[in-house]
């Protein structure tokens, strides 16, 4: 005896469901994006996400429209002599970095340096940047934005 099952109604309508993580924090609450045409249209909280379940923040639920948006950086930019910025490769945007953290250094001494960690980022993340700015520069110049 064949058995009749009701066709999925996100599926019925085009919408596919993605299981990943929310990028916002480093909380790092499972999510369900629902996606139609390569667009996000919504975002679900996952009931079985270990961090999260089943709640979401108004940030991780709702605040999801930077994805498409025109403005969204996409590729490195970088400074130009003209003052506009300019398209660059990873490369060059890693050595102007570089550069400009020893222009800086040279000229200022090594507690001109600072390093600011993302409230994005996970603890490894962040213990990588203090160790970063510690051993490269030699300062002790480190903050988290999420202390502000
Ligand atoms: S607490 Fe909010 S911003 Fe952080 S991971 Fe969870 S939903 Fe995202």
């Amino acid at each position: 005896m064949q058995t009749k099952t009701l066709a999925d109604p996100l599926s019925r309508h085009g919408i596919r469901k993605v299981r990943t993580i929310c990028g916002y924090c480093g909380v790092g609450c499972a999510v369900d994006v629902l996606a139609r045409d390569n667009r996000i249209v919504a975002i679900h909280p996952a009931w079985d996400g270990p961090a999260n379940q089943g709640a979401l923040c108004i940030k991780g639920q709702f605040a999801y429209d930077y994805v498409h948006h025109p403005d969204r950086l996409t590729h490195p930019l970088v400074r130009g002599r003209d003052g506009r910025f300019h398209r660059v490769s990873w490369d060059e945007a890693l050595d102007a970095a570089a550069e400009g953290f020893l222009r800086v250094q040279a000229k200022y001494g090594r507690h001109a340096i600072y390093g600011v960690a993302s409230g994005r980022t996970p603890s490894e993340a962040n213990y990588l940047m203090q160790k970063f700015i510690r051993v490269a520069f030699g300062t002790n110049h480190i903050d988290n934005c999420s202390r502000a």
